[in-house]
């Protein structure tokens, strides 16, 4: 098996999760696998290795778990976002639009300076929503994304016209 159709068969689909008709990507059963997880963020550095990035930004809280082991491969630090009232310093907030409703993403705002170069991460790519406002956030510091990673993306909801300024690369797409 290729290391993608391995990481593939590692995410547990569960259907109706949170609600009916969603089909959720479960990657805890990705993580769990000493092998699947290696593969995962060697394969997400390698699509990225021939930028030059200053620095990671993951976005809560799965973007945490990928995006830190790829920040230390990349010999660079990281940068957490994170929902509404969570950051305890000054902080930038985007709002976003969902189905029903809004929702929000904040950064330090002393996180990251002019000018440095930016690798987005986070694990799945659905309606870009929320990618698009953290990019958003990340170009208010007047920072620059090198590229935006993702483990999964689900193509059907074309979140990739969404963020179509940016570099964005998956490992798995449904
Ligand atoms: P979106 O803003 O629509 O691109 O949603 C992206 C966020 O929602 C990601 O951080 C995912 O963790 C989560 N998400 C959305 N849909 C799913 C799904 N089908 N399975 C797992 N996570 C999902």
């Amino acid at each position: 098996m290729t290391e993608l159709k391995q990481i593939k068969a590692l995410i547990r689909e569960v259907p109706d999760f949170p609600e009916p008709g969603i089909s959720f990507k479960d990657i805890t059963t990705l993580l769990r696998d000493a092998s699947g997880l290696k593969a995962t963020v060697d394969a997400l550095v390698e699509r990225f290795a021939g930028e030059q990035i200053d620095v990671v930004v993951g976005i809560e809280s799965r973007g945490f778990v990928i995006g830190t082991p790829m920040a230390l491969a990349l010999g660079c630090g990281f940068v957490p976002i994170r929902k509404p009232g969570k950051l305890p310093s000054s902080t930038l907030r985007q709002e976003y639009t969902l189905e029903y409703g809004t929702d929000a993403v904040e950064i330090h705002e002393d996180a990251i300076g002019a000018g440095e170069r930016v690798l987005m991460v986070d694990d799945l790519l659905a309606t870009g929503g929320t990618m698009e406002a953290s990019c958003q956030l990340v170009e208010r510091l007047r920072a620059t994304i090198a590229g935006v990673g993702f483990i999964v993306e689900l193509e059907f909801l074309n979140g990739r016209n969404r963020l179509r300024d940016y570099r964005v690369d998956s490992l798995v797409r449904y």
